[in-house]
């Protein structure tokens, strides 16, 4: 299915043109990996190189810096080729070698037993990994992308291996890293070898549906734009959007497969220049249309523990349908698509010449108001120490896993706490609508008292109450997050001044 690739192609794909220079390295080492693969071939017949091209594509299209478009060239010449890491050293220079040396240990953890403690400790040493260089990890997205998108030249048994295991392992960590358009390509990719029935039924159900969503999607945004053109909010971007199958089977799942239930199938999406544009747009939306209550979500002020921000809210729109708006800034908006990626695109922007994303000198300046707290953690932690004093590297790393635990949401979402988080700092971390509704909780199954201290790897559900709650005084007690703490005050004094 892959088209021919040519690396012409990764110039073009990259999100902000390369120099000349930088240019001329990639072409060099386009050169050196395609001599090193010479002769191999792909299961699909395609020359080796090929791959090579396309993972560097993809790490163009998400922005990486030229170290690791270099290193994505050569991410299989030492496993694979006669070529060996001190020949890629002695030619591109220590940094590169060391992004592909951690590919190449990355690729020797073998993640075939879905066991859970194999599930856990794979997924810990991935995040391991990722606390030496995030890139090394994010290349391997890329890797495992390219080899999902061509899984139908291997074997059935082992597409289907393939496919769990990148749903348990790589989807999490790519949703962890905030890169939503790899998470959702891969989780639909997977959907689809993993229960092609049901794959097939959820993309009938949409393109029944979205016959006609179609058009009336474009009505709406004219409408709005229109309406928004009005008032002077000055517009970047205005576009609809529909759902991933697998996202969308998700949500069918829970509402007995009935579509006219789910009320985000068409989103608009609006990207306006300034953060007070956003609010001043949903202002207009609200005042032109009816939002359904419950529904407004304030992403900017409270964003996802991934980083998320955005602004949503469902209305009845024109023509008495429902659907949903996302009101978010460009930066916002490339930061959603692209995660961590994204810190790439900015400050390569503004600091032109800075070489990478940790070990530069000073760390990289960005305008985001908030950052991923834990690779802010990281970047702090690398940038205090040279990465060849490998003990202190270790010593370090336990440090740093120590005081952190990693649960999980029933259907796999990652939720980072410190150590003895309970299970209100886990709903809290969720949504803030959980955690005041939270009435009781299970872990692994087994119902669990609230002060309860969350293990590291363990599942846990959160019970709540349908019904508007106020949080208990008494968890200010055993909270161990400042946002549980904050949230919970909040809705107390809240409550006492509506009393
Ligand atoms: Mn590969």
């Amino acid at each position: 299915m892959s088209s021919p690739i040519t690396f012409n192609d990764i110039l073009k794909a990259t999100t902000h043109p390369l120099s000349s220079g930088d240019q001329k390295l990639l072409t060099e080492v386009y050169h050196f990996a395609e001599k090193a693969h010479h002769g191999q071939k792909r299961k699909s017949g395609e020359a080796y190189i090929s791959h090579s091209l396309h993972v560097a594509k993809i790490l163009a299209e998400i922005g990486m810096d030229i170290k690791t478009l270099m290193a994505g060239l050569l991410h299989d010449v030492p496993e694979d080729t006669e070529v060996t890491l001190a020949e890629i050293e002695k030619n591109f220079g220590a940094e590169v070698a060391y992004l592909v040396s951690g590919i190449t240990k990355l690729g020797k953890i073998k993640l075939h037993d879905s066991q859970k403690e194999y599930y856990i400790d794979n997924l810990r040493k991935m995040f391991l990994a990722m606390a030496q260089d995030i890139r090394v990890v994010i290349i391997k997205l890329a890797d495992r992308l390219h080899n999902m998108r061509t899984l139908e030249y291997l074997p059935p048994e082992k597409q289907k291996r393939i496919a769990r295991e990148t749903m348990e392992v790589y989807a999490p960590i790519a949703n962890r890293l905030g890169i939503g358009e790899i998470k959702g390509e891969l989780e639909d990719i997977c959907f689809m070898y993993m229960e092609p029935k049901r794959y097939a039924e959820t993309k009938k159900i949409e393109e029944t549906y979205l016959r006609e969503g179609e058009e009336y999607m474009n009505r709406v945004v004219k409408l709005i734009r229109e309406t928004l053109g009005k008032e002077k909010i000055r517009l970047t971007d205005i576009s609809g959007r529909t759902k991933h199958p697998y996202r969308l089977y998700q949500k069918l799942k829970r509402h007995e497969m009935n579509i006219s239930r789910i009320y985000d199938l068409i989103a608009i999406r609006i990207i306006v220049p300034e953060i007070s544009d956003c609010y001043e747009a949903l202002g207009i939306i609200h005042r032109e249309y009816r939002p359904m209550v419950g529904r407004i979500k304030d992403y900017i002020s409270l964003p996802k523990p991934n980083g998320y921000q955005s602004l949503h809210t469902t209305i009845f729109g024109p023509e008495g349908r429902i659907l949903e708006v996302q009101i978010r800034t460009p930066k916002m908006h490339s930061e959603a698509e692209y995660g961590i990626a994204a810190h790439w695109m900015y400050t390569e922007q503004e600091q032109p010449g800075w070489r990478g994303f940790f070990f530069g000198k000073k760390p990289p300046v960005t305008t985001a108001p908030k950052e991923l707290v834990w690779v802010n953690q990281l970047k702090e932690w690398q940038k205090e120490i040279g990465r060849d004093d490998k003990e202190f590297i270790e010593g370090l790393r336990i440090e740093f896993f120590k005081n952190h635990i990693f649960a999980f949401t029933p259907k796999g979402d990652i939720v980072e706490l410190p150590e003895e988080a309970t299970p209100i700092d886990f709903a809290y971390a969720i949504h803030s609508e959980i955690g005041d509704r939270a009435t009781g909780a299970k872990a692994d199954g087994k119902i669990v008292p609230l002060d309860y201290h969350i293990e590291n790897g363990q599942v846990i559900q959160i019970l709540t109450t349908k019904e508007k709650k106020k949080p208990s005084r008494d968890w200010l007690d055993f909270v161990k997050t400042s946002s549980a703490r904050s949230h919970i005050k909040r809705e107390l004094r809240h409550n006492e001044f509506g009393k």
